[in-house]
């Protein structure tokens, strides 16, 4: 949980637009908001940017909220728990974008725009194919032109504000790449209101970061192009200019912009469809773009917010690479204690109930036997299913080169007959290493140790590796082990 604000002067934000599932970048957005936030004491937000309404639906808010909840990034305010600043989704504040529209018309910075859609994209048309920037600036019109405008016109007018005709240039300062200078010329007009009345985003995000005191904005650098809009719009209405910090996006291991092509890029698939640890996921992305200063690479997220600074957050691409999610991830699982992974493994086991025929002892005993390998949570549906059920299939090639081989079938034979009948003590495990060696040892030791364990392995597992075999054959008991040796005899 985070903790109850102590610093006024730390306001950050996460700002999703809920046109997709909870997205890897927008999780490491919130996560760097959330570390600054918990670092100073501050307040983190969440805002629900839902201008685009065609695009937008609640089935996505819904699985942003969760995402960013199951991650353990909670907010401070939000338009579930609300807050003094509300509200906080923009569907709902069109007021108050309407009030400071009219606020700039009426200053004369902002004019009602006629010009269609269409007219614009054939504008810009025509300015590609000149090969020149396409810069939205058109000439004030005079009232007896706005008149006849207003009289001919098919569609309601946006509101756009006009860049200060004299402006050269827009000097943005941020935290993380320095200062940023834009050549002002090649700004065009902003849109306002749209002719839906509906908010443009660079005029919604400012007017929403001024109203709810964002100290900081910390965002993707895919925003930094929109940063000397939203800039002049915090000048022309006379409002304090937040300190920007851009982070470098998330690339794909080709260095492009990471997408669907290279494979799941939602929260949900990683957490819940996978089984990677919501923990592991967080120090994972933690990492995509801020480096600590130790060269330690496991951190817990308050060890995170301890060391968490803008300074050490990269302006380079970081890459997304699920090699290392999942070394982060095996991590976590080979050191929670077992209790906790015996929990936490529960969902993924519904398939296979295996822990449902053990104790409580003996399943945390196969899980410790079986968790060394698991990459992801998923995973140990198959690390322990050969411990379900009576029997187990030997794939041929692994029949072939271990218990059909002449040596092979002299250790199912020797297990089987003198073995079990004669000196198979399965007890305890104790009882159980004895029991094996007196196999390998005694009855067959002029065979390669193994050679035996191999035969045996396979047959009562069906699988090459594994758990440990003393293990393996403790937990599934002699009846079971007699069984399954018969069977690969066969
Ligand atoms: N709604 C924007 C997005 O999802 C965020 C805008 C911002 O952080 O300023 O990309």
């Amino acid at each position: 949980m985070i903790a109850t604000p102590t610093n006024p002067s730390v306001r950050v934000r996460i700002a999703p637009s809920p046109t997709g599932n909870l997205h890897v970048g927008t999780a490491r957005t919130a996560l760097f908001n959330y570390l600054f936030a918990k670092h100073h004491n501050g307040t983190f937000i969440l805002r629900v940017e839902d201008t685009d309404t065609e695009r937008s639906n609640a089935a996505f808010t819904q699985n942003i909220f969760d995402g960013l909840r199951g991650l353990g990034l909670d907010w401070h305010e939000g338009p579930d728990v609300g807050g003094n600043f509300g509200p906080y989704t923009q569907s709902d504040r069109l007021e108050l974008y309407k009030k400071y529209a009219h606020q700039l018309l009426d200053q004369g910075l902002a004019y009602y725009d006629y010009n269609t859609p269409d007219l614009l994209d054939a504008m810009r048309e025509e300015a590609t194919a000149k090969k020149l920037p396409f810069v939205y600036r058109p000439a004030p019109l005079t009232p007896e032109q706005e008149a006849e405008a207003k009289a001919t016109a098919t569609q309601p007018p946006s509101i756009r504000f006009r860049i200060p005709r004299d402006r050269t240039q827009i000097v943005v300062q941020d935290l993380v790449r320095g200062t940023v200078t834009f050549d002002a010329n090649l700004l065009g007009d902003i849109v306002l209101l749209k002719s839906d009345g509906i908010a443009a985003y660079n005029f919604a995000v400012v007017v929403d970061d001024a109203l709810m005191k964002i100290s900081h904005v910390i965002r993707g650098e895919d925003h930094l192009p929109n940063t000397p809009k939203q800039q002049v719009l915090y000048e022309a209405l006379g409002w304090e200019i937040p300190q920007f910090a851009h982070l470098g996006m998330i690339l794909a291991p080709d260095r492009s912009k990471l997408s669907k092509r290279h494979g799941a890029t939602a929260v949900s698939a990683f957490v819940e469809d996978q089984g990677y640890l919501p923990e592991a996921f967080i120090n994972f992305l933690a990492l995509l773009g801020w480096s600590p200063a130790s060269t330690e690479e496991i951190f817990t997220i308050e060890q995170l917010a301890e060391q968490f600074s803008l300074d050490r957050v990269a302006h380079s691409g970081a890459i997304f690479d699920v090699e290392k999610l999942k070394w982060v991830n095996g991590q976590y699982i080979r050191s929670m204690p077992i209790e906790t992974l015996a929990e936490r493994v529960a969902p993924y086991l519904t398939a296979c109930p295996v822990a449902e025929t053990y104790t409580t002892e003996q399943w945390h005993l196969l899980l410790d036997a079986v968790k060394e390998p698991l990459v992801v949570l998923s995973d140990v549906t198959d690390a322990v299913s050969y411990f379900f059920g009576d029997d187990v299939a030997i794939p041929a090639e692994l029949a072939a080169e271990t218990i059909e081989t002449e040596e092979g079938k002299r250790v199912l034979q020797v297990a089987l007959e003198e073995w079990l009948p004669n000196h198979a003590d399965f007890s305890t495990l104790d009882e159980t290493y004895a029991t094996l060696k007196i196999l390998t040892k005694t009855l067959l030791k002029d065979l390669k140790v193994k050679t035996v364990m191999w035969a045996i392995r396979a047959a009562v597992s069906g699988r090459v590796q594994g758990a440990d075999l003393g293990k393996t054959l403790f937990l599934l008991g002699k009846e079971k082990v007699g069984h399954r040796l018969a069977q690969a005899r066969k």
